[in-house]
């Protein structure tokens, strides 16, 4: 949808999601090898986080060049329409997420972690919300590429803290 609508900040968000998915089915992995055999666990944990922080600044750097240099006409005011609505899905989805992980985040360090991971997530969905209303009413397509040098920011400093 990203590429359809010429939206900067979805392709962002996508791009932040696929690194998302990519660490989860790391840490399946990881879960899933045989707890007698942890010094192999720990080696997978260490290529997968490398591979994680390589993917995750390729899809920085990529989504940043495009944005800084590929002047193509960005997003239309009627194309971002489907914008507020994955945009609305992804908030309800996060919401749904961090509820579920606020009780058990209590107890549990690492569920502490992705429950605020999921706030963030959220965040970065309200901000397309946000960019949405900006463009729709003031017509400032600018604020799509701004969105998404924000949320790209805001991955590669939560990622790398
Ligand atoms: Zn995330």
């Amino acid at each position: 949808m990203g590429w359809q609508l010429h939206s900067f900040s979805l392709l962002a968000v996508a791009g932040h999601l696929f690194v998302d998915i990519f660490s989860i089915f790391i840490a399946l992995f990881v879960s899933s090898i045989a707890q007698n055999r942890h010094h192999q666990k720990e080696i997978i944990k260490a290529w997968g986080a490398l591979l994680n922080g390589f993917l995750l600044l390729g899809i920085a750097i990529f989504i940043s060049v495009n944005v800084l240099i590929n002047q193509e006409p960005s997003l239309t005011t009627e194309a971002s329409f489907p914008l507020l609505g994955i945009a609305i899905l992804g908030l309800i989805i996060k919401v749904i997420n961090a509820s579920l992980l606020s009780e058990p985040s209590h107890h549990n360090l690492n569920l502490r972690g992705v429950f605020f991971h999921a706030i963030a997530d959220a965040v970065n969905f309200f901000s397309l919300i946000v960019a949405f209303f900006a463009i729709f009413f003031f017509g400032w397509l600018w604020v799509d590429r701004v969105a998404s040098l924000g949320i790209i920011c805001f991955m590669v400093v939560r990622d790398c803290s």
